[in-house]
């Protein structure tokens, strides 16, 4: 499978990924790691976001769902690596495209407590 359809694959199961995780049961090494984790770390931040409260960390995979939630809010990375915020959101309609990127995130990659 080549890059394109690998990232197109992931894109349209990034939603799907993070309904698995939901599901999985409460024990065990990855529930601890998101009942500890909880939220994105505005500690680690991918340089490139836009200053202001919305951010990516480091743990972006990435797998592309938040991208589809907010195509005008975030983009890849130049080696395509992660995504980031190259703009904050403007008004309503972007604050809640922001919003649903933030639920797509597998990883809680995604925080709103930035400065
Ligand atoms: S921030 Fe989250 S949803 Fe967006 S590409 Fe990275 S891991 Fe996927």
């Amino acid at each position: 499978m080549d890059d394109t359809n690998y990232k197109r694959l992931i894109s349209s199961s990034g939603s799907k990924i993070r309904r698995e995780l939901d599901s999985v049961p409460k024990t065990g090494a990855l529930e601890i790691w998101r009942s500890e984790r909880k939220m994105a770390d505005k500690n680690s931040k991918q340089p490139e976001n836009a200053a202001g409260k919305w951010y990516v960390d480091t743990t972006c995979v990435p797998c592309h769902a938040c991208v589809d939630e907010a195509p005008n809010l975030l983009q890849y990375s130049e080696d395509e690596d992660y995504v980031y915020f190259h703009r904050q959101p403007e008004g309503a309609e972007e604050e809640e495209a922001a919003e649903f990127a933030l639920q797509s995130c597998p990883t809680e990659a995604i925080g709103k407590d930035g400065e």
